[in-house]
């Protein structure tokens, strides 16, 4: 990439040079736009480190300081997104699709471990071997970032609820570069914020989710396939 993405930008610092994408990069247009629009930013930072994300939002931050005004910044997970939102001309997108590992932390009790990055298909994936599900959108595409800050409605919504319901903690980098764990103790109100706020409270780069467990059907009758319910919710 050049290295002078903008002129009147403060320099990108090292760390980010080797995540950086700019309009001369061949993964620019891959990753220039989101399910419904196409973006033309100057630089796309694709995340491969929850420190990569910190390092992103504070140089945001020092350039939003020497060019005193606001440039568009966008966070990109899934990049299902169906607004501009995820996207932007002229500024930078901050796309995490690489942190994207679900990890079951305690099979018994049901807690998961979901980097933003992960996409639901690969969730359902992960969580197959362990007869868990979480309840969540009806496209392996979209991605958790945006669907589990957004709300989550899917076919398992009547019965479970929304995709927020679930989510027991996340972690997120705020405005200032900081990483907050948060749940219905520890920061509260950013809690309720980032359940339904998609991104005005800072990128979500990892949550933990209570799934809900399928039990095995008994029938008095031999079929060729195993019919699975979930367990009732306590
Ligand atoms: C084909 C298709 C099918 C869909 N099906 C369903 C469905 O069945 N159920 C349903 O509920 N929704 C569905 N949606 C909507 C989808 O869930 C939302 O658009 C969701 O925001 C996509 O998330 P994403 O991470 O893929 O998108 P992105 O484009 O990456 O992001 C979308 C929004 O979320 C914000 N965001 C992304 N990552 C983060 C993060 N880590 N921290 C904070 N904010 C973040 C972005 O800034 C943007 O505002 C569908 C969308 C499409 C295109």
């Amino acid at each position: 990439m050049n290295n002078d993405v903008n002129a009147t930008w403060p320099k990108l610092p090292v760390a980010l040079k080797k995540i950086a994408i700019d309009p001369t990069s061949d993964d620019y247009e891959l990753m220039c736009s989101n399910y419904f629009v196409t973006g033309r930013p100057k630089l796309i930072l694709r995340a491969t480190t929850e420190r990569d994300v910190i390092a992103s939002i504070q140089y945001v931050k020092k350039i939003r300081e020497s060019v005193s005004h606001s440039i568009p910044f966008s966070f990109r997970s899934g990049g299902h997104g169906i607004s501009m939102a995820s996207v932007n001309d002229d500024g930078i997108i901050l796309d995490i699709s690489q942190l994207n590992s679900v990890t079951v932390t305690d099979a018994e009790q049901g807690l998961v471990q979901i980097q933003a990055g992960a996409v639901w298909g690969d969730v359902a994936e992960a969580l197959r071997p362990f007869n868990l599900i979480i309840s969540s959108g009806d496209f392996g595409d979209t991605g958790v970032g945006g669907l589990a800050t957004g709300g989550g409605i899917g076919s398992l919504v009547r019965r479970l609820g929304l995709t927020i319901d679930h989510i027991v903690s996340a972690r997120l980098v705020t405005a200032d570069g900081e990483i907050r764990v948060t749940d219905h103790q520890k920061y509260p109100d950013l809690f309720w914020g980032i359940r339904g706020g998609n991104s005005q409270l800072g990128m979500v780069t990892a949550f933990t989710f209570k799934a809900s467990k399928l039990v095995e059907e008994k029938s008095d009758i031999s079929l060729p396939f195993t019919v699975q319910t979930i367990e009732s919710q306590t």
